[in-house]
């Protein structure tokens, strides 16, 4: 079984639920052996965002406390409970490491506003899982200072949101106009297709539910985005908004699991990003689209069956079976949780998610490694 060679470093700039403005869902992707330092001062195309819900305000925030040996400004939503525990606490057990990208940029002897505005001048491009305003406010208010054309992954619907009702000459202006200088160049992904990000990153796009629109009468569309490392194959899934299958009725996640079950299995890939907005609720109590821990636990019940399934090549058996199973497949997948939404209570929601996680996951043995994402954090995956 190969290692995983932990060939992607992810910088989260945010990855709040909201409702608090400025740290909602936002990610920097590059590959681990290229620095930072070398990216600038060699002006390397090899760095994605993934959604823009925040964008430069929280690249500036993150390089101060880069040069201060803090996450403070940048990860100032956890001082807003009293219980909210030490950042180590977040990763639990999980074998991810934390890095510090960003450490060395100083030596550039630039501003932090300049070596911000010169890393997002070098982005690639955007891929979108969705077109609410928390995962791309951060694009709109950034793109008029783009200089150079950013491309624009996202399926269909979404650019067509983003084009019609976004970027229309009222709301913002039409950025992949001529007439304002073809700063956007929307590219649609089609779903279960392989596309080229650059010459170090691929994707594959997967359609998710994430609601339902009552006045459409259709299921609101987010994406999951497979994304593949060009040099060594490893993988790393990370999803937009999501509900379950349970509350969609529809099966769209299980056929992202068969999909990526053989993936797990040849430890091509081992982490998974993905939401879980909020603590259990009652009963009836709207969802609005998105995961509880009980429903993103059932998520992760059928892809240990899937995985099982594959490889003995057997199906339909209880769930004491693969509760029981010897060898778990999904033991120490990382699952890093985003998108919990801040509460206004004393008590640190993230703390009351990755409980009640961990629980779940403890009395279903599933042995995942559960990981709260952090704004300000960069991991090695
Ligand atoms: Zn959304
Ligand atoms: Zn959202």
């Amino acid at each position: 079984m190969p290692l995983n060679s932990k060939s992607f470093e992810l910088t989260i700039l945010g990855c709040s639920g909201g409702p608090i403005c400025g740290k909602t869902c936002s990610f920097l992707l590059k590959p681990t052996n290229i620095t930072y330092f070398d990216i600038l001062s060699k002006k390397l195309n090899c760095i994605i965002a993934i959604d823009a819900g925040t964008g430069l305000s929280s690249l500036i925030d993150i390089l101060n406390d880069s040069f201060n040996n803090t996450f403070t400004t940048s990860n100032y939503l956890l001082n807003l409970y009293n219980d909210s525990l030490h950042i180590s606490e977040y990763l639990n057990d999980s074998n991810l490491s934390i890095s510090y990208p960003f450490k060395d940029l100083h030596k550039l002897n630039k501003s932090v506003l300049q070596l911000s505005g010169d890393l997002f001048e070098l982005l690639s491009g955007y891929l979108i899982t969705h077109s609410h305003l928390d995962h791309i406010s951060g694009l709109v208010i950034n793109s008029t200072f783009f200089k150079n054309e950013k491309l624009i992954f996202g399926l269909h619907k979404t650019l067509d949101i983003l084009s019609n009702s976004i970027f229309n000459n009222l709301v913002w202006p039409n950025l992949s106009s001529i007439d304002c200088g073809l700063k956007l160049i929307y590219k649609t992904l089609n779903p279960y297709h392989l596309t080229k990000l650059n010459d170090y990153f691929s994707v594959i796009s997967y359609q998710v539910s994430h609601g339902y629109i009552p006045n459409l009468n259709s299921n609101y569309e987010s994406t999951a985005f497979l994304i593949i490392n060009n040099s060594n194959n490893s993988k790393l899934l990370i999803f937009g908004d999501v509900e379950s299958d349970l509350s969609s009725l529809q099966n769209l996640n299980c056929q992202i699991w068969d999909t990526v079950s053989i993936d797990i299995l040849s430890n091509l890939l081992n982490t998974i990003i993905i939401e879980c907005s909020s603590i259990d609720k009652l009963p009836n109590q709207p969802l609005f689209g998105h995961m509880t821990p009980t429903n993103l636990i059932t998520e992760f019940i059928y892809l240990r069956k899937k995985c099982i399934d594959d490889k003995l090549g057997i199906s339909d058996k209880d769930e004491s079976f693969y509760k029981s199973y010897t060898q778990q497949p999904l033991l120490g997948l990382n699952v890093i949780i985003i998108h919990i939404k801040e509460t206004f209570e004393l008590n640190d929601p993230r703390k009351l998610v990755l409980n009640e996680l961990n629980k779940l996951n403890d009395l279903h043995n599933l042995g995942i490694c559960f990981t709260i994402g952090l704004p300000g954090l960069s991991y090695l995956l």
